[in-house]
């Protein structure tokens, strides 16, 4: 089976537009902050931006030199932080280098985090707490094999990937003592041994390492689900860190490039901004 991302994001999208068409009073909104001219950055935001007018969220446009300075937009986000109108504010990054990315995330009110990358909601995530946000890409894959029917409850998934943005919090997320949670987890990295052994051993094998075709099908095991996370152009074309061709047909499920899992960082992204609007009613 190949999962469809794009079919299943359109879903929630449906719910969650029907949802806003019926709130009384102010809609929903969400906050880009864009700084510079990064080209992905730019793609990034226009088409988060599109699908939150698509279901009915307003979003609010900050868009700021590659030369702003830290300061200058610490102060952009304090004005956010304190709009009442404002339901999520979501920093695009990477930021220039001379801005710490760490300290403008923890600048945003938790409470507006849509995307769920300041401390207190990864706290929260790893004690099991889920009065926060969950990062979007992790929350969306967990979303997306639960559509899929595929239940995680005691299978061994391992993710390749330990990063703040997608491995970690995954891992946190999978091994919930909750429904739909409840795996054993295995987190691999560029210094682990035996990657390709252990990577054979996973039910529900991750790919989240941005390494293009990475993953072979001499690495998976027969009829396992593999869920690629990757985003790679190394030759203009769109190709994700799994070897789709060659490992699809030992699959019982897996999901393309495009069209799996980006869909539903930004279907997410979506409820999450909803969810926030909800909370602060
Ligand atoms: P990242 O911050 O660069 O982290 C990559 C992780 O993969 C690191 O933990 C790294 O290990 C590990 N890794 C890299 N090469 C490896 C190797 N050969 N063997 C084992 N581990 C290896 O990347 P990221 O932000 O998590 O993103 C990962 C991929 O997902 C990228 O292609 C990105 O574009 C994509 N992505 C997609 C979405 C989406 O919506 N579909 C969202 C976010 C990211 P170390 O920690 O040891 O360096």
């Amino acid at each position: 089976m190949i999962i469809n991302g794009t079919h299943i994001a359109q879903e929630i999208e449906q719910n969650l537009k029907k949802a806003i068409s019926s709130l009384h009073g102010r809609s929903p909104c969400c906050a880009f902050i864009l700084v510079g001219n990064h080209p992905p950055s730019i793609a990034y935001v226009r088409m988060k931006k599109k699908k939150c007018q698509e279901v009915g969220i307003l979003s609010k446009d900050i868009e700021l030199s590659e030369t702003v300075s830290e300061q200058e937009l610490l102060k952009e986000i304090e004005v956010l932080n304190e709009d009442e109108a404002v339901d999520g504010i979501l920093v695009q990054l990477p930021l220039p280098l001379h801005i710490r990315s760490q300290k403008i995330l923890e600048a945003i009110d938790p409470n507006k985090d849509v995307d769920g990358f300041h401390p207190m909601n990864m706290g929260k995530l790893l004690l099991g707490d889920n009065s926060g946000f969950f990062s979007c890409t992790p929350y969306g894959i967990t979303i997306l094999l639960q559509r899929a029917g595929i239940d995680v409850k005691g299978k061994h998934v391992v993710i390749i990937g330990r990063s703040n943005i997608v491995g970690k919090p995954l891992a946190a997320l999978l091994m919930q003592k909750r429904e739909g949670s409840n795996a054993s987890v295995t987190v691999l990295h560029s210094a682990s041994e035996n990657l390709e052994e252990i990577c054979k051993s996973a039910d529900i094998l991750i790919a989240a390492m941005g390494s293009p075709k990475f993953v072979k099908k001499e690495m998976v095991k027969e009829g396992a689900v593999v869920i690629d996370v990757g985003i790679n152009k190394p030759e203009g074309k769109l190709v994700g860190d799994v070897d789709f061709e060659n490992v699809a047909p030992k699959c019982s499920a897996i999901t393309p490039v495009p069209g799996g899992v980006g869909p539903m960082t930004i279907a997410t992204l979506l409820s999450n901004t909803l969810l926030s609007y909800q909370r602060r009613k």
